[in-house]
């Protein structure tokens, strides 16, 4: 999923409370020391160094969506790729995608670390738990960590099988209706 520093992940702790990884460190080889500990408005509470410099599209997440206490963020190098060709994944090829995750929008481009990424999530984030960021990666949301990194992990798999079939020349959807079943499942597990 990632490569050297890159990515980023929180978990809201309580209203006051939001734990974030440290700016520039290896998600692979994290320690304690790696996480900081801030205030919803991004204020350093605890924790030696810098937090993430996606800071700001973690605290817009939790400020929009009372129901997510994780976010994941990080450039996984399938979903990236559609990314990067501005090209949609498509949730209704694959029932766990429909299930677990719901569509996927492709946000605008907004430059990384600043208020345009939060902005360019703005007409999505209260409707999706996975967000594709154009020429930059993927942020998944959960109820938990788990749960976040787990739609991570389905998104990626996702765009993998998706360049796949593309390359052997044929995507064929889920039928409508059952679409819709599959969406309901997911609706009762949220
Ligand atoms: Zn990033």
């Amino acid at each position: 999923m990632l490569a050297g520093s890159g990515g980023n992940m929180s978990i809201r702790l309580d209203r006051d409370r939001v734990l974030i990884t440290r700016s520039g460190v290896a998600k692979g080889r994290l320690t304690p020391d790696d996480i900081i500990l801030v205030d919803p408005d991004g204020r350093h509470v605890r924790g030696d160094g810098e937090p993430s410099t996606e800071m700001l599209m973690h605290l817009f997440v939790y400020r929009e969506r009372p129901d997510v206490m994780a976010c994941v963020h990080s450039h996984p190098p399938y979903a990236t790729a559609f990314a990067v060709a501005g090209i949609p994944l498509e949730a209704d090829i694959l029932p766990e995608v429909v299930v677990y995750v719901g569509d996927i929008p492709l946000t605008k481009y907004a430059s990384p670390g600043t208020n345009a990424v939060p902005e360019s999530l703005a007409p999505y984030v209260k409707d999706h738990n996975a967000f594709l960021l154009a020429n930059h990666g993927l942020l998944t949301v959960g109820k938990t960590l788990e749960q976040a990194l787990n739609r991570h992990e389905t998104v990626e798999q996702l765009a993998r099988i998706l360049a796949q079939a593309r390359q052997l020349g044929a995507v064929n959807r889920i039928p409508r209706t059952d679409i819709d079943r599959l969406s309901a499942i997911r609706r009762d597990h949220d």
